[in-house]
């Protein structure tokens, strides 16, 4: 599908759509998948350079990726940024940002305009690293290009329309102009799990603002990362004003967060790492200029209620792919499902029927619907937790994973949890579900409500006066009615959550971009 989305004169914008996900029921999707992962694995085994002020650069650490499902397996390696290169990255940004600030709106737009339609020329082949990057499926895969492309898209857009100055006020023999500028030199830090369409929107939106962008990808996702780099430089992103810079969040991660010369910190991962930059990025650096701006979104514990009139048939599949979908691994996963009594039994006994039925294995195989976790200490971790919940509740269901030495991890279900418990409070991002049983829909609320998270939400019920309370009272940052909790799209769920699961500033939504920038006004006696 082709945007018109030049902004060369006389070429109108089209309006913003969402960027159409692959079919894979034709057979043509199917084989161009197949295509795809067959072209990335010719080029396995590359060594990735940093990319600062347009120059690739060498470091002497350098880092494998690995593929999840068969980690003797390596994708690339991946040169490590050291604080030395960190600070060459921001010095170079700082010297292209004047310049780049100054640059109209529409020529920055342009840049985006221009990634999405090189992203969407090579959508089958970034999905294609992703599965093997990061161990998602094919759907799941090109859901996250197609994001990535959506952000792009959204915020050249968006940014059309706020790069207008607006009059203020209507007094004679005065002019008042109300207008925005970038904050300066933004650090991009950013999680594995939406590896490009995280990543990206965070960088773009910086990029379209006018600010310049110092970029730390996940080290579980650097050559995802890399892409950024060959679609940004093809767009024609001036050097300087968008730098790579993979590295270990231990050795560079503070460094980054404290530097004086960093004015925006743009983050989306765990709520540990997100507070802790938080707390820095608070603190004045000697010869620091701008007081910082953190956009940060966190986790999540989310929860689907079940209510006593629920479909059965309709909501099984729903919360099935809310809570195992890329392995429970996703921000907004169901990993609490909050039943009323009158329909726990039939419910769960139809849950574990379908779970069993889902086939665990490579996600280079169309056929598996779960693959492998991201790496060997998230696979521990879930493990852990398992183990935990067995001693909380009871283990309805632990499904058989693989005989490989890919880190995969069981279906697990666990029933009698209640909110008290440490399944249902901290994030174990992975695929666990716990099952709570509820006396009435007002208690489903309360036990919905009873974690330090507010991220996303979901209820399934046929009774307007339920659905109603659910709206006032299940105060999460995404709520979806009848259907998963999954999946928000840009420019239609604007999405990011309260309370510890963020700041809310809501990605791909109209209020995004205003977080990258700081709003000015000039008044003229005329
Ligand atoms: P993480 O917090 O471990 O890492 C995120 C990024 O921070 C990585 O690039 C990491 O290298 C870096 N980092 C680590 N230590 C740092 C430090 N001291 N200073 C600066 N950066 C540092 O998270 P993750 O495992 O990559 O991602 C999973 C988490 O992200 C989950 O908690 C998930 O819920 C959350 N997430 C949230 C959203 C959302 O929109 N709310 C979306 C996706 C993921």
């Amino acid at each position: 599908m082709r945007q018109k989305t030049s902004t060369k004169k006389n070429e109108a914008i089209s309006e913003f759509k969402n960027f159409p996900y692959a079919d894979f029921t034709k057979k043509e999707d199917c084989e161009s998948f197949t295509k795809a992962i067959k072209n990335v694995r010719q080029q396995l085994g590359k060594d990735y350079p940093l990319f600062i002020n347009g120059n690739d650069v060498i470091s002497r650490e350098k880092m494998d990726s690995v593929n999840p499902a068969k980690p003797s397996e390596v994708l690339g390696s991946i040169c490590q940024a050291g604080t030395k290169e960190v600070a060459q990255a921001i010095e170079a940004a700082k010297a292209a940002f004047e310049k780049w600030r100054d640059t109209p709106p529409q020529k920055r737009a342009d840049c985006l305009f221009k990634a999405a339609e090189i992203a969407r020329r090579r959508a089958f082949e970034l999905s294609a690293w992703q599965v093997l990057e990061v161990g998602k499926q094919w759907d799941q895969a090109y859901a996250d290009v197609a994001e990535c492309i959506d952000f792009f898209e959204y915020y050249a857009r968006d940014m059309l329309k706020l790069g207008q100055p607006q009059k203020l006020g209507n007094v004679p023999g005065e002019l008042n102009l109300y207008f925005y500028q970038p904050k300066g030199i933004a650090a991009v830090i950013s999680p594995w799990n939406f590896p490009l369409a995280i990543s990206g929107g965070m960088c773009a939106a910086a990029i379209v603002t006018g600010n310049c962008v110092v970029f730390k990808p996940s080290g579980f996702s650097s050559i995802v990362g890399y892409n950024l780099v060959e679609i940004f430089k093809e767009a024609g992103v001036p050097n300087g004003v968008f730098n790579y810079i993979p590295g270990r969040g231990s050795v560079i991660g503070d460094f980054m967060v404290e530097h004086p010369d960093i004015s925006l910190i743009a983050f989306t991962g765990s709520v540990k790492t997100g507070c802790r930059i938080i707390e820095k990025a608070a603190k004045v650096q000697p010869g620091q200029p701008n007081v910082k701006k953190v956009v940060c979104e966190m986790g999540g514990k989310n929860a689907i209620i079940i209510d006593d009139d629920t479909d059965i048939d309709y909501a099984v599949p729903q919360v099935l792919y809310s809570a195992f979908g890329f392995q429970g691994q996703k921000c907004s996963a169901c990993s609490r499902l909050i039943i009323l009594d009158a329909v726990y039994d039939k419910f769960v006994e139809e849950l574990v029927k379908q779970a069993e039925s889902i086939k665990i294995g490579p996600s280079e195989d169309f056929a598996n619907k779960m693959g492998p976790v991201v790496d060997k200490s998230a696979q521990k971790s879930i493990f852990e937790y398992i183990e935990i919940g067995g001693k909380e509740g009871k283990v309805l269901y632990k499904s058989p994973v693989p005989q490989s030495d890919g880190f995969y991890a069981p279906i697990t279900i666990i029933a009698d949890i209640t909110p008290d418990c440490r399944i249902a409070q901290e994030e174990i991002f992975g695929p666990v579900l716990a099952v709570m049983r509820v006396e009435d829909f007002d208690e489903a609320i309360d036990w919905a409500l009873s974690t330090k998270f507010a991220l996303t939400g979901g209820v399934f019920s046929r009774k307007p006066e339920h659905l109603e309370l659910a709206r006032k009272a299940f105060r999460v940052g995404n709520l979806y009615l009848n259907r998963n909790c999954v999946g928000a799209l840009v420019g239609r769920q604007p999405f990011g959550g309260a309370r510890m699961s963020g700041v809310g500033t809501k990605a791909g939504g109209p209020d995004y971009l205003l977080h990258f920038m700081d709003p000015r006004t000039i008044t003229e006696k005329l």
